[in-house]
């Protein structure tokens, strides 16, 4: 698999071969690709969920003519291969980390942009013909241990003033609910959260930035970069040029060293894996007591995370491999498989259909940042493996900035994404970290 820390370029259709149980159910719209302009107003690196927003947004809302650059085919990236988690939150700071360090009336902002953020998406569907299995649902952080319980359960009444619902479920009450849970500490359910196909989300995206008239490329991997004299810039994509205004760079964990290295030490690309089973049938599913409306994600430091699938499938996802070379290896794929079984033993035997990985950026401070690296240049990134919701609304945030908008007084639209100290070991402390977890555990 195409690997972002060793690559100096991303190869064209980098992610061919690669099957998801997403693509197996969710036929794409044919994104029409066009021949490469020689000039544009905006160029949008990426079409992923904050590509795609932030390519709508400019030719919608400030009659921009946006050309969206794409390696891949659209979608290629995280944003057709992940989880379908639609979560009120991103990165890995908690309530109680924003209000540790910004202040109760910023934290309580925070989360009512992440609110916002699934709104955006929901209203984005229901634009849309695909209805993508939108399911209102809750997002359960299940206390894997006493102290994980303790520290969750004290968050719970932070959330009061925000626009989240946060409710604490005892052990027992969240055994009746859920009887094939593998712990008994209690865990929090927030609301708003949803379900859904994350890969018939990128089709809603793509079908509003066909009909805003974005001009878009695919196949075409951006591998140089030029900020000319003259305040312009000048880009390459598989041996053809175009001319600029302005550059978005929407590429998340999948950005490769060059051409924007300054960017790409900003960010750590992370792998995580998915398996999907077969469908369970009724019995199984029953001795579960999983539901599509629960989005279960555990508090161990390397968190697993799963939900039912409308067609009674289970998914389930965490970590993946450390190289992109490893990622679809059998050892990965038993490692999952294993874990799926120590969480739920009922499960021995079962067989996954399916099994792949993505990339993931994880920032420094676990907190993703909509900034403007250099004149003229403007990206959106750190999403810590929770960006269904917020790269979403982030994409659009990233379009105003560019548009020359003041965003809302938020820590992620406040200041550039803090660089990676050494970051060439960056690899090495992930290796560290999960033999630190095996060791240890959580
Ligand atoms: C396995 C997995 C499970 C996940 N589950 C969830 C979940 O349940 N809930 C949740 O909230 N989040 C989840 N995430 C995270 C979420 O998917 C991402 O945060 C989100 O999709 C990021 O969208 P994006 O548009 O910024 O980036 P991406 O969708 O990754 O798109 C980046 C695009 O940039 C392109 N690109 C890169 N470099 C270049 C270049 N030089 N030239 C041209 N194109 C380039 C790539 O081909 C790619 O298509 C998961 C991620 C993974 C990998």
């Amino acid at each position: 698999m195409y690997d972002p820390l060793t690559s100096k370029t991303i190869p064209a259709f980098h992610e061919a071969g690669m099957a998801t149980y997403w693509q197996a159910v969710t036929p794409f719209p044919d994104s029409d690709s066009v021949a490469l302009p020689a000039q544009a107003d905006v160029v949008v690196i990426g079409a992923g969920y904050t590509g795609l927003n932030a390519a709508a947004t400019l030719a919608k809302e400030y009659n921009k003519q946006v050309v969206l650059l794409e390696a891949g085919s659209i979608g290629a990236g995280a944003s057709s291969r992940n989880a379908g988690f639609l979560l009120p939150g991103t990165g890995r700071l908690g309530f109680q980390d924003y209000r540790n360090k910004y202040g109760v009336d910023v934290a309580q902002a925070v989360q009512n942009e992440f609110a916002a953020s699934i709104a955006h998406v929901h209203e984005a569907i229901d634009h849309s013909e695909y209805h993508c299995d939108f399911t209102h649902a809750r997002y359960l952080r299940i206390a894997h241990n006493a102290k994980a319980a303790q520290l969750l359960q004290q968050q719970q009444p932070a959330y009061q003033p925000t626009l989240l619902d946060a409710e604490w479920l005892t052990a027992d009450s969240l055994k009746q609910q859920i009887q094939g849970l593998p712990w008994g500490h209690g865990g929090l359910a927030l609301t708003p959260a949803a379900a859904l196909n994350p890969r018939a989300l990128t089709a809603v995206y793509l079908e509003q930035a066909k009909a805003a008239g974005v001009s878009i490329v695919t196949g075409h991997p951006v591998t140089h970069w030029q900020a000319l004299g003259d305040g312009t810039h000048e880009l390459e994509a598989a041996g053809s040029t175009i001319r600029c205004q302005q550059v978005l760079v929407c590429t998340n964990g999948y950005l490769p060293a060059q051409p924007f290295a300054d960017i790409s030490q900003r960010q750590f690309p992370v792998l995580s894996s998915i398996l999907v089973s077969r469908p369970l049938n009724a019995v199984e599913q029953q001795m579960l007591g999983l539901t599509v409306n629960d989005l279960v994600m555990d508090t161990r430091l390397l968190k697993y995370y799963y939900r039912l699938l409308p067609d009674g499938r289970i998914l389930f996802g965490g970590r993946g491999a450390v190289r992109g070379q490893d990622a679809d290896s059998g050892k990965q794929r038993q490692r999952l498989e294993r874990a799926l079984v120590q969480t739920f033993p009922q499960l021995e035997g079962l067989y996954a259909d399916y099994f792949w990985s993505g990339w993931i950026s994880v920032a420094l401070d676990s907190m993703p940042r909509v900034f403007s690296p250099s004149p003229g240049v403007f990206t959106s990134a750190g999403y810590c493996g929770a960006g269904v919701a917020f790269a979403s609304l982030a994409g659009k945030r990233l379009a105003q900035l560019a548009a020359g908008e003041t965003l809302p007084a938020l820590p992620f639209y406040q200041t550039p994404l803090p660089k990676y100290p050494m970051p060439q070991f960056r690899r090495v402390a992930l290796r560290g970290l999960y033999q630190w977890q095996r060791w240890f555990g959580s």
